[in-house]
């Protein structure tokens, strides 16, 4: 016996885009990774908190990345879909789809890539090119 389906929905999502090819996806709420239907690539999609060093070669997410203040990033690309908020230290080539906040207590060393740049005073920037505009879907 099965029951009955009354109003059927579709389990509920969100688009975010895909920080391979920056096109969009719709992904269920409650995943945490997905694979982008354009280009089959993983996506990492919750937001990325460090609290400590972390050095690797990358971190990406379609979430945020908040860097606290004990942060110590070295990465070679730092990819979030949602923004990035800096109170650490990182070195390495940012790319964010949403705006970049650096924070008092900020360093920053390498390239950044972001629609909006938000700098509070106190905050480090040792080196690096800076685009400031919206990166555009391939
Ligand atoms: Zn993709």
């Amino acid at each position: 016996m099965t029951a009955p389906v009354i109003n059927p929905v579709d389990p509920p999502s969100r688009v975010v885009r895909c920080y391979h090819c920056t096109r969009d996806c719709r992904v269920s709420i409650h995943a945490m990774s997905s694979s982008c239907p354009h280009c089959h690539r993983q996506l990492a999609i919750a937001d990325i908190v460090v609290r400590a060093r972390h050095w690797g070669s990358r971190l990406q997410t379609c979430g945020k990345i908040l860097l606290d203040r004990k942060a110590d990033v070295r990465v070679n690309l730092l990819t979030a879909g949602g923004g990035v908020e800096v109170h650490g230290s990182i070195r390495g080539k940012i790319v964010s789809f949403g705006p970049v906040t650096l924070g008092e207590t900020a360093t920053i060393d390498g390239d950044l890539q972001a629609p909006a740049v938000y700098v509070s005073p106190g905050a480090t920037i040792l080196g690096g090119k800076f685009a400031i505009a919206p990166v555009t879907p391939v």
